[in-house]
């Protein structure tokens, strides 16, 4: 008989289902047009209600699969009981049916971390930037980054009533990553993405010390990652603390997949293991291609002001 499939990939199957189902809540919550929301650190670190339902969908669905997994969120949630209707209980056959990469087949459920951003581009999400929003849950083993889902609840929304709405993009190293096209961004130009509402003058200092092209500010780690691997941009450069783990850990897992390499500022790889402390407090350093021309380039100033 056929041997069942590995836990990994059924992990991700379900996380993939798990997505969407998040995807839909944080349409529906807008839809509805009562956001709910509450300020965290301040006016620029927001929770809304579909992050808080979103997340609390995402972590029960995979935790009464997967009872052993470690899930860690982003949000500090009541432990309220969450209604039976925010389960989502599929999968997608089509990764279930993909084979799990040898070193990977015996892993078990107690060495699995899964960090989940129920809602990335939260601030971006409550000024109607709709597609910069994206539902992260990445899986950790050994500490790193393995797999990833990215769920982008809006894509195409501005391409009217006939374009299918939202989409879902996956990976596993050693797999690949699908749900998107992968195009490399225009050959020797520097086009640098980073953040929208999270500057600082060390933020654009380092950026202006790469001498780029031009510079896309955008919210969301998930949606700056997207557009490296669709060839919008050549490197997300981030030198602040504010990013945390949640952020980075399925948009690394998915540009690792497909070649590209992401470290903080210092070209420190990520570490996933679930003691490690949440905050990327060295920023980020992301490329599909040509990463070493722009660590290189980095300030020592700017490196000596981001401490890991
Ligand atoms: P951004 O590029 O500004 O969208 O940031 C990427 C991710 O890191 C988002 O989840 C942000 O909420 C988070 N982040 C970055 N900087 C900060 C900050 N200063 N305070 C809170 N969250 C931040
Ligand atoms: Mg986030
Ligand atoms: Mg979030």
């Amino acid at each position: 008989s056929m041997a069942s499939p590995a836990l990994l990939m059924r992990v991700v199957a379900s996380a993939y289902s798990v997505a969407e189902k998040a995807a839909a809540i944080v349409r529906n919550v807008m839809a509805a047009g009562d956001l709910g929301i509450v300020e965290k650190t301040g006016a620029n670190d927001l929770q809304t209600k579909a992050d808080r339902l979103a997340q609390m969908s995402i972590c029960a669905s995979l935790a009464r699969k997967f009872p052993k997994v470690t899930i860690i969120g982003e949000e500090e949630l009541s432990t309220d009981e969450v209604t039976e209707e925010l389960i989502e209980d599929g999968h997608c056959e089509e990764i279930l049916k993909s084979t799990c990469p040898s070193q990977y087949a015996g892993i078990k459920e107690e060495e699995l971390v899964i960090w989940v951003d129920p809602l990335d581009g939260t601030k971006e999400y409550t000024e109607g930037l709709l597609d910069h929003v994206t539902v992260l849950i990445g899986i950790a083993y050994g500490g790193k980054a393995i797999a990833g889902v990215i769920n982008q609840p809006y894509y195409n929304y501005q391409a009217g009533a006939d374009a299918v709405l939202g989409r879902t993009i996956w990976g596993v190293l050693g797999v690949g990553a699908f749900g998107f096209q992968l195009t490399e961004a225009p050959a020797g130009k520097h086009i640098i993405i980073t953040t929208r509402s999270h500057s600082s003058t060390l933020v654009n200092d380092c950026i202006s010390a790469l001498n780029p092209d031009s510079v896309i500010r955008v919210g969301g780690a998930g949606n700056k990652i997207i557009q490296l691997i669709e060839g919008k941009a050549s490197a997300y450069v981030f030198a602040s603390p504010g990013c945390k783990k949640w952020d980075t850990c399925a948009p690394e897992a998915i540009l690792h997949a497909v070649g590209g390499k992401i470290t903080d500022i210092h070209g420190n790889s990520f570490q996933y293991n679930k003691e490690v402390k949440h905050m990327n407090s060295a920023g980020v350093l992301a490329t599909l291609r040509n990463y070493d021309y722009y660590a290189s380039r980095i300030p020592n100033t700017v490196k000596q002001s981001l401490v890991p």
